[in-house]
């Protein structure tokens, strides 16, 4: 069935800038790491992906390892891609990445040129794209000079294969470095991509800061930390559900540590009007370093609830001394 997409899709949704760049987010952006892999129902991911594009959520974020198998995520992202979203290409901010295992040897994992260029030129080939329009280093390497991947980042936008790049998971002290470096090479570093969540602060401790003052925006991923922020846990564990599936990074034991908390999180988000998952969004998006919020989802309808969190983004500071106090 052919897509046109919702003609209302940009009367709701929020953009903001990232960092100092001329680049706007939606507040909301939509990942690919789960249920977009061969493993999974592709007609599934392609319901998400229409949602998204229809609640103006234009930001789709990759990487070379997505599925599982690798790779199958931008696989299945280029058929969904070709089948309904090329008139819409100008419209869409696609987004991948290198810097994990992803072929076997020594030049399919980390950071050296030899595996970013060559890694980004089979994503482009498995989505069915000519560009990026963001290409990102994954997770930084200890071994390789810094100055080898941001050159290589640098090359990449030179060859038109990405019109912008970012960083990921690097920590304050690198992501100063990677800024000057890039700084240097004239290069446009617009986004570091970190996990950031209510149960996971650790941006707040020098990160956020260093971003603002290179005037690069943040795009928090895992925002739900995979689902606990959520009421889907409260009950017990879902069949079907990420933390109930083996050979995922959520297990049962994140679940049993964390209920009391949830339910205590739970509590303020029904005060609020809120679900837990909406709270959850707007407390991040109350930093104003972060761009966009960067969430999962396995079903349309989570995304479409995950979109409402934009109707109350206000916190009083006795909600957040309250939310700092339970999860501290
Ligand atoms: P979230 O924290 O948003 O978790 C998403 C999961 O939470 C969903 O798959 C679903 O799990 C559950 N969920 C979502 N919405 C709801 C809802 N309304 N009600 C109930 N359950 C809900 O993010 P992810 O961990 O999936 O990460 C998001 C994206 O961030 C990734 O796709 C990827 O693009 C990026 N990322 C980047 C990393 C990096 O190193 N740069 C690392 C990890 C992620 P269920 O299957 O149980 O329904």
């Amino acid at each position: 069935q052919n897509y046109l997409a919702d003609t209302k899709r940009y009367d709701s949704m929020a953009y903001n800038r990232t960092g100092k760049s001329g680049v706007l987010l939606p507040a909301i952006s939509i990942g690919l790491w789960h249920n977009f892999g061969f493993v999974d129902p592709i007609q599934n991911g392609r319901n998400i992906l229409r949602t998204a594009f229809d609640l103006g959520i234009t930001h789709f974020d990759l990487a070379n390892n997505y599925g599982p198998p690798y790779g199958s995520a931008e696989e299945n992202f280029g058929t969904i891609f070709n089948k309904d979203f090329k008139p819409y290409r100008d419209e869409l901010f696609i987004a991948t990445k290198a810097g994990y295992d992803m072929w076997p040897g020594p030049y399919g994992n980390l950071g050296s040129r030899k595996y970013l260029i060559s890694s980004l030129d089979q994503s482009l080939k498995r989505m069915g794209i000519d560009y990026v329009d963001i290409f990102y280093h994954h997770r930084p390497d200890p071994d390789t000079p810094l100055e080898e991947t941001m050159g290589a980042l640098a090359d990449i936008v030179r060859q038109g294969k990405a019109l912008y790049v970012g960083i990921s998971n690097y920590g304050p002290e690198d992501t100063q470095k990677a800024a000057e470096i890039l700084k240097s090479l004239n290069v446009p570093f617009i986004l570091h991509q970190a996990r950031y969540s209510m149960f996971d602060r650790w941006v707040e401790d020098g990160l956020l800061d260093t971003l603002e003052k290179n005037g690069v925006g943040c795009i928090a991923f895992s925002p739900l930390a995979q689902g606990l922020l959520t009421d889907k846990y409260l009950k017990g564990i879902p069949e079907g559900s990420r933390a109930s599936k083996d050979l995922t990074y959520l297990n049962k034991e994140n679940v049993t540590t964390n209920i009391e908390k949830i339910q205590k999180l739970n509590t303020i988000a029904q005060e609020r009007g809120q679900k837990l998952s909406q709270m959850a969004i707007s407390w991040i998006l109350r930093q104003p370093q972060v761009a966009s919020v960067l969430v999962g989802a396995s079903s349309s309808n989570q995304l479409k609830e995950n979109a409402k969190a934009l109707d109350n983004l206000g916190f009083s500071d006795e909600e957040l001394k309250l939310i700092d106090k339970i999860v501290s």
